[in-house]
Formats: structure tokens, sequence, C-alpha cells
């Protein structure tokens, strides 16, 4: 058994803060929330970590992430291309060529970025090639990880196929979950880039074998120009009239949405990942159209992304949730529409309903998984603490103070430091794998 000792924010359903409080993990599950001083007076005999200063929260929530492509030449597409220029003329060449020890060493790298800012949940967005090899970096690092693969059936691209030949694909890549640390969901490319058979037989499939879709759609409004070119409909209302929708379909992005979209989102129990920094770094408009918004007052099912590492760059949850706030406030010109707490709960608990993972993860609770993150209050810019935690949590830090990480009750982050990498031996490594991949693609000599 292991205390872990700090102010507690639960999250759980009374969003109960204990200031004085600590977090009983047995195996890897939690086994009791309440005061410091009673249970450590009830269990003489666990190891105790943690301090009174310390912050404990649950592990963020990331639900859409690139594990590979982007990584590897990390910052590296320049922010000044016209649109979908990015993509295609930088991301999928690169993702092209990409080897399984790219593969792996990219994912690494990303989790290991996530684990030291607090992300202990990661959803890949389904662009990997090798996605055996992805899962190896997850369990070498101890991530909690949902891996996808290529899904699209264009005419020409990496992994393209048949609508029969893709579907194999993604049943193997589900065949990858182990009831453990690693989940699985089918995953296409989205956008226009996907036949109505397959979106169609990708739903069908999730739905039989019991786990979700995703996909992406619409974080800028060329997907609606070319669904009205091809279908006359916007794209939700098309998939939705297709029968392609429902509570297991997790849309990314879903950012340039009309008035029927957003009702089809919430009538169908589909949920929306919001990956506020890559809109701001591609300038697709999320200020203009703050649809999330919308959602979330309406009870829709909202979660919270980082993307890639050309598109937001940074793996960092509370970065990422202190975005997701000012815009709410700043769109609407109305600072009480959406705060520090609310921001949390996106990260956290609210994110586990809407990828239907809160059975497992999403709040410290007695049952639940022993997904914990702990900041450090020593550092500076927690200096002087705030009566309100949360408030100096989601605006007044970042992944910068997380100390200590623990996943299914394994500390996988101790003293800022992974356990299981070293980061310094894969420097050397990245660096090459970086530049040898923008050859292969043409892309830089
Ligand atoms: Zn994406």
């Amino acid at each position: 058994m292991k205390l872990i000792r700090g102010a507690v924010v639960t999250m759980d359903p009374e969003r109960r803060i204990i200031d004085e409080g600590a977090v009983l993990i047995d195996g890897s599950s939690i086994a009791s929330v309440g005061g410091y001083a009673q249970l450590a007076a009830a269990h003489p005999d666990a190891e105790v970590a943690g301090s009174a200063t310390d912050l404990i929260v649950p592990g963020y929530i990331n639900g859409h992430q690139h594990l590979t492509g982007d990584r590897l030449i990390q910052s590296s597409i320049p922010d000044d291309l016209p649109p979908g220029d990015a993509i295609f003329t930088w991301s999928v060449p690169v993702h092209a060529e990409h080897t399984g020890d790219d593969d792996e060493l990219s994912a690494t790298l990303t989790l290991a970025e996530s684990l030291k800012n607090g992300v202990t949940s990661t959803f890949e967005a389904g662009t990997v090639a090798h996605p055996d090899r992805v899962v190896a970096a997850a369990n070498k690092i101890g991530a909690r990880l949902t891996i996808g693969s290529w899904g699209w059936d264009i005419e020409e691209g990496p992994f393209t196929g048949t609508p029969d030949e893709v579907l194999d694909r993604q049943r193997e890549s589900l065949s990858l979950a182990d009831g453990e640390l690693i989940d699985a969901w089918v995953s296409l490319v989205g956008h226009n880039l996907m036949s109505d058979e397959l979106v169609v037989r990708a739903s069908d499939l999730a739905r039989s074998q019991n786990v979700s879709l995703t996909f992406h759609l619409s974080p800028s409004t060329s997907d609606t120009d070319a669904y009205l070119a091809r279908t006359g409909k916007a794209p939700l209302v098309h998939l939705n009239d297709l029968g392609a929708l429902g509570p297991h379909v997790k849309i990314a992005h879903g950012v340039h949405l009309d008035d029927h979209e957003v009702q089809i989102v919430l009538d169908t129990g589909a949920a929306v990942i919001a990956c506020p920094w890559a809109y701001l770094r591609l300038g697709q408009g999320t200020s203009q159209s703050f649809r999330h918004l919308d959602l979330w007052k309406a009870g829709g099912a909202l979660a919270l992304g980082c993307d890639a590492e050309n598109a937001g760059d940074m793996v960092d949850g509370i970065r990422t949730a202190a975005l997701f706030a000012g815009l709410a406030k700043d769109t609407t010109l109305d600072p009480t529409v959406f705060g520090a707490s609310d921001a949390l709960e996106l990260l956290t608990i609210r994110g586990a309903e809407a990828l239907g993972v809160d059975a497992a993860v999403g709040s410290i609770e007695v049952g639940k998984q022993a997904d914990l993150v702990v900041h450090d209050r020593t550092r500076v810019e927690w200096i002087p603490p705030s009566d309100d935690p949360v408030l100096q949590l989601v605006w007044g830090s970042d992944g910068r103070s997380v100390r200590d990480v623990y996943v299914a009750g394994d500390a996988v982050v101790v003293d800022g430091e992974l356990t299981a990498v070293n980061l310094d031996d894969l420097a050397a490594e990245a660096h090459d794998a970086g530049r040898s991949l923008l050859r292969r693609a043409g892309i830089k000599p």
C-alpha cells in the first residue's frame, strides 16, 4: 500500500477538495481518500510519499494526440503556410516514411512529455503505421493509451486501401487492447477523406466491438465546403443521415459546426474533442466559431486534446485547459460563463465521461484506477498559495510543477523524471531520426 499525501482535488461527484488529505493506493487502484492523519493512523505500514504542500489531482486526459509523424520533426513545420499545406506537404509525407523504430521512438517521446506534464491517459488520433510499436512505447514508459491506426480509403496516400483492407487493419489494432493500460478504438482520418461506405462500416465495426470510433472533422471550414459540394449537406447532417453517428462516436475538432450540426451532436450523444492550441497555431478560426462552448453549455460530451507537435506543439493539459477557458470568456465577452474549475473538469472527469472511460479514470474515488498527478507547490509560481488551488492550477501553473505521477498505482514520474526511460539516451537518436525522415520525405536535403 502507498499513501500519497497532499491537498486532494478529487473531482468526485461532490467535487470535494480535501486540504490536509491523502490517497491510499492498493495495487493499481484507489483504496481510500480522506484526511492524512486518519489514513496514516489506519495504515501505519503504508509507504508514504508527498507532503502537506503538494496538490494531488486526477491524471489528465488527452483525447486527441498524434503519437507519430510530428514528434521527430517537433516544431519544424513553418507556421506561415497556407491552409492545408502543413498537413499535405509536411505531415503526410513524413508519416509515409515512418519505420517501426520511428514510431516507437516518436511515441516514447510524446508520451514522456505527456507524463511529465501530468497527462496519464492518451488517445491516439489514428495516424499510426505500426500500432504495435506505439503500444510497446506506452508499455515501456507506463502510460495509459487508447491506440488507433491509419484509416482512409482515398485514391493515393500512406496506408490507404479499400474499405475491406482498412477495416482489417482496424481489427488488427483493436486486438492490441490488453484489458490493462492499453485500449483501442476504430480510427479514421475523417474530414472528406472517407467514403460513405467506409464510415458506415467503421461505425458498425465499433458498435459491434463495443469500442469508440474517432475521426477528424471540421477544424476549419474546408470540410463543410467539401461536403456541401459532394452531398449538398453539412458534414454531420450527412453522416447522421447515413446512420454513422451515436454515443460511440468521438469527433476530433468540430470547430465549424452550424446550429443543426450542434443539435445533431447533442441528439446522437456523440462527443467532440477540442484541441484549441491547434486551431490557434494553424489559424483555423475557433475564436470566431467557438461551438465547443455551446456544446458544453447544453451538457454535451466534450474532451480536450493537444493534437500534434506541429499543431499546438506542447503536450500540456493544463495549458490547453487554460486556453479553452480563456476562449470561452473572451469569445462571449462574459467572464462568468466558464472558469478554472470547468476547465479542470474537461481535463479530468468530463473528458473521461465524453471518452467513455469514467468508470476507470477521471476522478480520485475509491475503486478507480490510481492515476494521480502531484503538483509541487513549493515552486515559485505557487508562492504564495491561493485559497483556491484549482484557480491557481489552471491560471497560475502548467506542467512544470508536476513532480510525481502515478498510473495504475505505479510511480511513472518521480521528482520530475521518468522512472522507466532516460531521455538523455534518446536525444541524439531523435535528432538523427528527424533529419532522416525529412530527407526521405523529400522535404529537406
Ligand atoms: Zn489530429
